[in-house]
């Protein structure tokens, strides 16, 4: 199984002494990310005998490539050095940047060898970079070359019906089930997992997920916390994977990437509207192409009876990016709130009038974003949800909810769906628990 040593359960690594990187999140006081590689390794492979990288020298390179995380979280106002940065820097950054790096346990941000830590505190100072750096790193990280048509999309995704969907405990982060009636997993939206600060959310009794049925798996966005746990159960890594089409990093999103791409089979979504086979329909979010987030893929599921509502799974967009439900043509069944309880601009879905109807939340208890936010439950109220804060009271679940288990997975259904147990003698343990 080809991955970087980023993903890997622990490693050492030094810290590097300049880094080439690109901003992937980013909101206004409260936090900056960087996906970053070396840039004196990149500068290394880009002069090398055989000529400038090529997205195909890159895709066996980035595997094995030196990749960094850099992250200034203020933590709502708690962390006073990186506060301060962001402040500062807020609205100020490029997107791409090279980064001098300087270990300094006062300087505002954390520098992640990987993805688990532990982070080394760091400072660092900003330069643009030359043209020509700048034109091989777009090059290299450009997911072009694996978009495909929407005919070769639809034929890749499975045409079985869904009867019901699992959101499952992750810690912080988003993976959610598609199960038939005869208990097999079509496909996953999302796998991913708590990442960087927020690793030890992650639950010990998750042991696997269920990969028998060869699922195929949909990315909402390049964000690390929608796609690490597949780096935990590799064999995920085999598989077919839909994504959006957006502009990566040069590190742990560009390896993730070539890890897919090389392990499995990646399949780009470039296009626009919606992608629609079986109980599936993928919409392609129009918010900012710069933000992950409000970029991405949108699904919408629908159950084993025709008369009713879907099920939407909208991974971290706003609900006024993803266009059929903001025209307001779409009512729903249940959803799964969008960016775990965090930031999600635009009108919540209205609440359906069935006893089955549920607002569920995946994240991970005391996350460093301290999800969920109170502006997100008090908008989910609006639209009828029943929602409490911090405790939940009638509509809502939410993964950080541990039951017996050790494991909070939300089952989510339709009036007509078969209930019962998730038995699967495969090593699994995606069987909801609320
Ligand atoms: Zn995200
Ligand atoms: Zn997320």
């Amino acid at each position: 199984m080809r991955l970087n040593h980023f993903f890997l359960p622990e490693c050492a690594f030094k810290v590097p002494g300049r880094v080439y990187a690109r901003l992937i999140e980013w909101n206004r006081s409260e936090y900056a990310l960087f996906d970053a590689v070396d840039a004196d390794w990149f500068d290394g492979e880009n002069a090398s005998s055989l000529g400038p990288l090529t997205s195909g020298r890159w895709l066996s390179l980035s595997t094995g490539a030196p990749v960094y995380a850099i992250e200034i979280n203020s933590r709502l106002g708690e962390d006073l050095a990186a506060l301060e940065w962001l402040d500062f820097w807020s609205g100020r950054l490029p997107t791409w940047l090279e980064l001098q790096i300087f270990e300094d346990e006062h300087g505002p941000a954390n520098l992640y060898g990987n993805i688990n830590g532990p982070a080394v505190r760091v400072r660092f100072s900003q330069a643009g970079i030359t043209p020509h750096v700048l034109s091989s790193l777009k090059r290299v990280t450009d997911l072009s070359p694996y978009a495909k048509s929407g005919d070769e999309l639809r034929e890749a995704l499975p045409a079985d019906s869904v009867e019901r969907v699992f959101v499952l405990d992750v810690g912080q982060g988003a993976a959610n089930a598609l199960v038939t009636k005869s208990k097999k997993v079509l496909a996953y939206i999302d796998l991913g997992a708590g990442v960087l600060a927020d690793t030890g959310t992650w639950p010990a009794a998750m042991t696997g997920i269920c990969l028998k049925d060869d699922p195929v798996v949909v990315l909402t966005h390049w964000h690390y916390d929608h796609f690490h746990a597949a780096n935990k159960f590799t064999t995920a890594l085999n598989r077919t994977w839909i994504a959006p089409f957006q502009r990566i990093g040069p590190g742990p999103q560009s390896a993730m990437a070539s890890s897919i791409a090389q392990n499995g089979n990646l399949l780009i979504w470039n296009g626009k509207g919606i992608l629609k086979k079986g109980a599936i329909e993928l919409e392609r979010c129009t918010g900012s192409t710069g933000n992950f987030n409000r970029s991405g893929i949108a699904v919408w599921v629908n159950g084993p009876n025709h008369q009713d509502d879907p099920i939407l799974l909208p991974g971290d967009a706003g609900y006024s990016d993803i266009p059929s439900l903001k025209r307001s043509v779409r009512s729903i069944t249940s959803l799964v709130v969008s960016h775990h309880g965090g930031r999600a601009p635009g009108k919540a879905p209205a609440k359906p009038n069935l006893s089955t109807a549920r607002a569920a939340m995946s994240f991970g208890n005391k996350n460093s974003y301290k999800h969920p936010l109170a502006p997100s439950i008090a908008k989910l109220q609006k639209a009828g949800w029943l929602i409490g804060f911090p405790k939940p009271v009638q509509d809502d679940r939410r993964t950080e909810d541990r039951g017996l288990k050790g494991l909070g997975t939300i089952d989510l259904r339709w009036s007509g769906s078969a209930i019962g147990s998730y038995p699967c003698n495969c090593g699994c343990s995606i069987e909801p628990t609320q």
